[in-house]
């Protein structure tokens, strides 16, 4: 693989040569050759980088990812947390709740839920009650995004650039070197847990007990890995054909409920050995994570569950109990409104403990809706879809709710990477000294964003990568591509696709305006073009002192 620095470097030319101006003369050539030719020499830091004066950020420390400053926002936040930990005597829970695969257009309160024929009650109510975030972004798969939130790193930097898929060895361990959230806050005094879909690895060494949760409950794989062995009316090729389907379960994936304790312990609790094992899956995950909420509560220690659905990740099955449960009776709305369901049931476990109050929740998606499951996927009103970089690809619902500390009815289109929840849960969790040196850190810490009753964004930029390409930025309401996948069939974006450079300029799109992004407006409203240009080459420079991990994906 390429350094991506200099791969970035190599497209910074025409990303930043403005619409069709003459390259050997434009004098912004010059400067870019200039800001190219340093970094590429390695003299520049990115802390000596400059950044376009539009830019609210500061950059704070050399491996820190440059956040706006709100001095008095910051201390009115961490004052509300001094008066929570003196009123309960005990650091805060962290619950994140973590929907595969759901779409921006799936809950109510983002255009969906009745609209679309499944009702999304509970998910309606926590974004009621909390913050709503419109401009909430993942990365466009499965894999990089659970590993982004983990470490705060972007998955160029980790390895972990793409789904690992059944059949994939990995040459390094990527969390080799790595310091996972639940490794820190375990160290710094949490019950940490995991329970439902991992994915980040299931070889010796990679598995979530094994890199800082305590325990795990759940699976290794997403669902579509597991159906594939047991639904015989979908992939009769492979099940009813023997020889190949010795072969397939050759390759030895733990496709099984596995419960694993960071002493070593591990057992497979249960096979999936049908459609109907599979459908139940996400109610046996949730009954675990009922009933540890409950005995997780008295200890004297917070906890930080993170309880990752299986569903609504293709291929969805009716819990017996619950087909039919939506308007549409389609298996995708029957499991989107069986989640929410399941969602509600912790928030009200969290409730019956009486850690409600001491518990920060957030509810999102990894990625988009996979559209080329359809209708087995969900819904996005933006263009794109899973597995690109287009708004529908990576921008999903972002709700926060913290009843008492998250003032009810906020909504905020300031943006929000889903890697802020690792700063952002070291904070709440009095560990933010902890945040991890000699590596850099692309999260942002949102404490002072969530908390404050007004609170503003601390993120100015989001990067958008597919694999190892840096693909766009987004800064306020601006968005600039400099690669784009481009389907070639309707809804096919990962099977029938080609990854391609947007050649002459930039595409560049105001989304308050074009929220589809359908026409760019670089040569008409272009004020921002060069400013976007100048973060993603301080971005690319980063690469320079901290190089990304090739793991062999
Ligand atoms: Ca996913």
């Amino acid at each position: 693989m390429p350094a991506p620095g200099q791969a970035i470097t190599s497209r910074l030319v025409p990303l930043l040569t403005p619409g069709n101006s003459e390259p050997q003369t434009h004098p912004m050539k010059y400067v870019l050759h200039s800001l190219i030719a340093t970094i590429a020499c390695g003299l520049c830091t990115p802390a000596s980088f400059g950044q376009s004066a539009l830019n609210r950020a500061v950059r704070f420390a050399d491996h820190m990812e440059p956040s706006i400053p709100h001095e008095e926002q910051t201390t009115i936040a961490d004052e509300k947390l001094e008066a929570l930990k003196k009123s309960t005597g005990k650091r805060p829970n962290i619950v994140w709740l973590l929907v595969d695969d759901m779409g921006y257009g799936d809950p109510g309160c983002y255009g969906g839920g009745i609209t679309t024929g499944a009702a999304t009650p509970n998910m309606d109510r926590l974004a009621r009650e909390g913050i709503r975030l419109t401009s909430c972004y993942a990365q466009n798969t499965c894999t990089p995004t659970r590993s982004a939130m983990l470490t705060g790193r972007l998955p160029v930097r980790t390895g972990l650039t793409r789904p690992i898929l059944a059949g994939d060895k990995l040459t390094v361990n990527p969390w080799e070197g790595e310091s996972s959230l639940p490794k820190i806050l375990e160290e710094s005094g949490y019950n940490t847990l995991l329970v439902g879909k991992w994915h980040i690895g299931s070889a010796p060494g990679m598995r979530p007990h094994e890199i800082g949760f305590d325990e795990h409950f759940g699976y290794y794989g997403a669902q579509k890995e597991t159906s594939q062995a047991v639904d015989p009316s979908r992939y009769p090729d492979l099940i009813l054909d023997a020889e190949k389907f010795q072969r397939y379960q050759a390759i030895g994936e733990d496709n099984g409920l596995m419960h694993g304790f960071a002493d070593g312990t591990l057992e497979e609790v249960s096979t999936v050995d049908s459609i109907e094992d599979m459908a139940r899956a996400d109610k046996v995950l949730t009954d675990f994570s009922v009933q540890k909420i409950l005995e997780l509560s008295k200890s004297d220690k917070p906890f930080f569950l993170e309880h990752a659905f299986m569903k609504v990740h293709t291929d969805d099955y009716a819990h017996p109990d619950f087909v039919g449960m939506s308007a549409s009776k389609y298996p995708y709305k029957d499991a989107l409104c069986e989640v929410d369901m399941e969602i509600g049931m912790i928030v009200q476990a969290l409730e019956d403990a009486g850690v409600l109050e001491n518990t920060f929740i957030s509810v999102t998606s990894d990625n988009g809706p996979q559209m080329d499951g359809w209708p087995d996927s969900g819904y996005t009103p933006f263009r794109g879809a899973k597995g690109t970089t287009w708004e529908g690809g990576v921008r999903v619902p972002g709700i926060a709710y913290w009843k008492g500390m998250i003032k009810p009815g906020r909504e905020s289109d300031d943006v929000f990477d889903l890697m802020d929840l690792f700063n952002t849960s070291l904070h709440i969790a009095g560990a933010e000294s902890m945040v991890p040196k000699g590596r850099y850190i692309d999260g942002i810490d949102q404490t002072s964003f969530l908390l404050h009753d007004q609170g503003q964004g601390n993120r100015e930029c989001v990067f958008f990568w597919f694999k190892s390409n840096l693909m766009a930025i987004r800064m306020r309401e601006y968005k600039s591509h400099v690669k784009v996948i481009l389907p070639h069939s309707n809804l096919m974006h990962i099977d029938m696709a080609t990854l391609e450079d947007t050649g002459t300029a930039p595409w560049l799109f105001n989304l308050y305006i074009d929220p589809k992004e359908e026409l760019a407006v670089g040569h008409r409203m272009n004020a921002w073009l060069a400013s976007l240009g100048a973060e993603l080459a301080a971005h690319a420079a980063t690469f320079k002192k901290y190089p990304p991990k090739n793991v062999g994906l």
